[in-house]
């Protein structure tokens, strides 16, 4: 008999395992990889823009350093990073000042750390960062990460003050320039969207630069952190929230848990799951805490979460940002009042545009945006792509017109993105919802224009 020696056991990091697995992230090739660090940086950098809040200024910077390498350099007049943070901010994996339940661009810490990693390891090259805070003078650091520990190494740090506050991350990488540039310059054009009030300049190369925005001077409403909605207490969430306030009796413990539970709703809430409002919340047992998530998600008296800590585009921002960049011939806009799933606010904004092209369709090409940035990967396994092929879009006299455009924005605390390189969303039957009402609303309003559209011009004809 032949024996097969044991494998051995072992774990990898966080680190590691994006390291083997950068397809994922949206780092798989060297044209893919030039687009998703130039989306990384933009990202981060609206962020700590919104963060203050100050109107966006943004330069993005991709320059030739060798063959089959560039420089993507990106400035931002943003909160800046405290020096003590910048190491694990660009040198861990995972780690961020983003965990909140609040609509933001960047979600778990990952982004600019795979940006950092794939530079690293195409090009043995550390990130280069200069920035500075409301509170102390301005850092530079050389940052590279111990890939099998998650850690970050610095190379070099010295003390360099800006003129203000902000941050300008540098990373160089291999890179395929004239595969990703059209991509590229389209991130920028619809950032430009999603962010109306931000101003870009991106140079590419030898190209002059290109000037994108600002097109409104209204900065959006900062969106404010909420705590959870009962509905999104799954078993993991409640024990954290017994660790943090377990002294609290069950009713004093959901008050101040959870958002839209005052007193009565606590006192219904728990005579629903006949649990005693008295004892203590540290005093469940471990079936009693799941009875208590299945009792919040189960009832049916919560009020929809907060809408607070979303931010829309809104129709001024949103129609003013596409009537200066594409001259429509025609255009509507809706937006649906904030909704939830699993326990996640959500809202949905879209306009319907015509442009003025012989291409004439009746079903509208779909521009993406989620919590205000583009989505231009994996389009095929979209959910709102499927949504935008069940209408029938003739039914509201489309066709003659140009081509139509529709632009969807959903934003939430949490998208529901298909993977980690956060290009496509998943299916989710309450997202799914409004959105086709969404577009039904859209196509009505589209509809009556065409309609006085075309009575006026046969008027005019006669
Ligand atoms: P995420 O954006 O998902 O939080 P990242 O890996 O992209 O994760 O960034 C990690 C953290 O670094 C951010 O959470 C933020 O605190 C900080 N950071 C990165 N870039 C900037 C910037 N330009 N200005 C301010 N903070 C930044
Ligand atoms: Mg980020």
């Amino acid at each position: 008999m032949v024996h097969r020696t044991r494998d051995r056991f072992s774990s990898i990091s966080p680190a590691e395992f994006f390291y083997r697995n950068r397809q994922m992230a949206g780092f798989g090739n060297p044209s893919q990889a030039l687009f998703s660090t130039v989306r990384e940086l933009v990202e981060n950098s609206l962020d700590a823009c919104d963060e203050i809040p100050i109107p966006p200024k943004i330069d993005v910077t991709i320059s030739r350093v060798d063959v089959g390498v560039y420089r993507v350099t990106v400035a931002d007049n943003g909160v800046g990073i405290p020096s003590a943070n910048v190491p694990e901010a660009f040198g861990r994996v995972l780690y961020g000042s983003k965990y909140d339940a609040r609509q933001r661009r960047g979600t778990f810490g990952l982004g600019v750390t795979m940006a950092v990693l794939y530079g690293q390891m195409t090009t043995n090259r550390p990130v280069q960062v200069h920035t500075q805070d409301n509170s102390s003078g301005g850092h530079r650091f050389r940052i590279f990460i111990d890939v099998e520990r998650n850690r970050p190494v610095v190379d070099e740090t010295s003390v360099s003050d800006r003129p203000v506050h902000g941050t300008t991350v540098s990373i160089e990488l291999k890179a395929n320039l004239r595969r990703s540039k059209e991509r590229i310059i389209e991130y920028i054009t619809l950032s430009s969207v999603g962010s109306p009030h931000a101003q870009f300049r991106l140079k590419i190369e030898n190209d002059p630069p290109r000037i994108v925005g600002p097109w409104t001077k209204t900065l959006p409403t900062p969106s404010a952190p909420a705590l959870p909605h009962p509905r999104a207490a799954d078993v993991e969430l409640l024990k954290r929230l017994v660790g943090q306030n377990g002294h609290l009796s069950l009713k004093e413990f959901l008050i101040s848990s959870f958002q839209q539970v005052g007193t009565r709703m606590a006192s219904r809430v728990l005579r629903f799951g006949n649990l005693d409002p008295k004892r203590t919340a540290q005093s469940l047992s471990r079936d009693e805490i799941v009875h208590l998530s299945n009792t919040l998600r189960n009832f049916e008296g919560f009020a929809r979460p907060d809408s607070s800590s979303l931010s829309p585009i809104g129709k001024e921002p949103f129609l003013n940002a596409l009537r200066s960049l594409f001259s429509p011939r025609q255009h509507v806009y809706a937006i649906r009042a904030p909704s939830e799933w699993s326990g996640n606010p959500f809202i949905i904004e879209g306009a319907l545009v015509v442009l003025d092209d012989l291409d004439k369709t009746d079903t509208p090409e779909l521009v993406r945006l989620a919590n205000r940035v583009p989505l231009l990967y994996d389009a095929g396994s979209d959910s709102f792509v499927n949504l935008v092929k069940q209408i029938s879009w003739s039914r509201y006299g489309l066709t003659d017109l140009g081509t139509p455009v529709l632009i969807l924005h959903l934003c939430s605390t949490r998208i529901p993105y298909r993977a980690a390189g956060k290009q496509a969303i998943a299916q989710v039957p309450e997202i799914e919802a409004e959105a086709l009402a969404l577009l039904r609303e859209l196509g009505r309003k589209m509809g009556r224009h065409t309609r006085k559209f075309r009575q006026t011009s046969k008027e005019s004809r006669r």
